[in-house]
């Protein structure tokens, strides 16, 4: 199902709830969790309907109010619209039915530059303006049907060319519409939802991620609300507190939570990734797939970022929680070549306070500076490094037995003192830790002075 459908749906079931809303409140705040006898009750953070509204259903709109981003957006707006001096302030003049570019929100407020050279305010309201959220990227997606292009990412702008299934460059996605380089060099934008990026690891085979305990529970396909099954390959990580502090309420409990969802008919659009405790990570969705936790709609948060939600049980130890957390986080930088810059808390998408624990604290750099350390500890490359050998003839000798016994790449290189040099390899190794082991057993067996050193 297209999701341009899906969200007008959507829209009718907000207006209707809408109307009762003195009835649905109360009955509607909280979705209890009945898979077990000890109940907790689980509401998820940061779904797509969690902004602004406790009403289930209701789509409302993507951010917060007072929410400020630059970014690139595209706005096509359908009908007339009006243009403002400022977010919700005067009324100054309208446009026909064009496209517009953006590159500053305020809550659901775009600047846009019209046709005399100046910039108004356009509100953006899905049954007059569309919005997509432009992500650049330089990826590889297999097209698995045949899909018309566009000249822009919006239905109305459909070409009468056609692109046999094949594997095409992505260079921009919004949304579920991406901007294609195909390998004869012809562009445009498709949207499909039979199409996958290549080579994303969905989930991992060990049972630890660096000792923390790792568990899938992916919840089944069919429900779009939970599962929407939409291609991704994760640019971001994004960062969450659970905000529920419930006895119980840990990474095993959000599991079966979820898994009900999917397998119900929730009124809520909600899921991630992971869910980290003190004890265990907990795998929800695959990583090729994109879940409904970023508060942004179809921004480059929930289509592209991998969202982890860290738990808070009462009966939980939370500083194991976010060491564990660290852990994972660290691992997938790796795995998906995300940069630190690149982990970002879920307020970054919609302004939302999430997660709150790490953002309460008062600073987001000191919990991205542990991350960092996590990161240098398990993940990043070293190279093992020899102490220091007196003349050429010695150090090569020293050398060739290396490789030979351990099968590394290696070189030599000055000390800085005359005549004095060291081995260092070029094959790396990931982790400090198993660096230095590799350099400790170097030790052991010729009983030279050995060190690792980052690559
Ligand atoms: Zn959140």
């Amino acid at each position: 199902m297209q999701l341009a459908g899906c969200k007008k749906d959507m829209k009718k079931t907000a207006q209707n709830i809408l109307l009762s809303t003195a009835i649905a409140v109360g009955s509607f705040a909280a979705v209890p969790y009945n898979g077990s006898a000890a109940s907790v009750t689980i509401v998820p953070d940061g779904g797509k309907d969690q902004i602004g509204s406790a009403i289930p259903g209701a789509i409302t709109k993507s951010v917060y109010a007072n929410f400020e981003k630059n970014g690139a957006y595209l706005l096509y707006n359908k009908n007339i619209v009006s243009l403002y001096k400022t977010p919700n302030g005067t009324k100054d003049g309208s446009i026909a039915p064009q496209m517009l570019s953006s590159s500053k929100r305020h809550g659901d407020w775009f600047l846009v530059t019209i046709s005399d050279g100046s910039q108004r305010w356009v509100y953006y309201d899905d049954a007059a303006v569309e919005l997509r959220d432009i992500d650049t990227k330089n990826d590889k997606l297999t097209l698995q049907e045949d899909v018309y292009l566009h000249t822009n990412p919006f239905a109305a702008y459909q070409t009468t060319a056609k692109l046999a299934p094949q594997s095409v460059t992505v260079l921009k996605q919004a949304g579920d519409w991406f901007y294609i380089q195909t390998a004869a060099g012809q562009k445009g934008w498709v949207t499909t939802l039979k199409a996958k990026y290549e080579g994303v690891t969905a989930s991992f085979t060990a049972d630890a991620i660096r000792g923390v305990t790792y568990k899938k529970m992916i919840v089944p396909l069919g429900n779009e609300r939970v599962r929407p099954g939409l291609t991704m390959k994760p640019k971001y990580i994004t960062i969450h507190n659970t905000a529920n502090a419930a006895v119980g309420a840990n990474a095993l409990m959000h599991a079966n939570y979820l898994m009900n969802q999917a397998k119900g008919a929730p009124d809520r659009w909600a899921s991630w990734h992971f869910t980290v405790d003190d004890k265990q990570v907990i795998q929800h969705l695959p990583l090729n797939e994109s879940g409904w936790h970023a508060g942004d709609d179809e921004g480059a948060g929930n289509r592209g970022s991998i969202g982890i939600e860290i738990a808070e049980n009462a009966d939980g130890n939370y500083a194991k929680a976010e060491e564990n957390a660290r852990k994972l986080i660290a691992y997938l930088m790796r795995e998906y070549n995300i940069p630190l810059s690149r982990v970002v808390p879920h307020q970054n998408w919609s302004g939302k306070d999430c997660p709150h624990i790490i953002l309460g604290r008062g600073s987001w750099s000191s919990f991205q500076t542990a991350v960092q350390k996590t990161y240098d500890v398990n993940e990043a490359r070293y190279r093992v490094v020899t102490g220091g050998f007196v003349g050429k003839a010695a150090v090569e000798s020293a050398l060739a037995r290396l490789k030979k016994d351990t099968g590394w790449q290696a070189t030599y290189e000055s000390t800085g003192q005359p005549n004095v040099y060291r081995i260092v390899t070029t094959t790396t190794f990931i982790g400090q830790a198993y660096a230095q082991s590799k350099a400790a057993w170097v030790k052991s067996r010729y009983g030279w002075w050995m060190t690792v050193r980052k690559a």
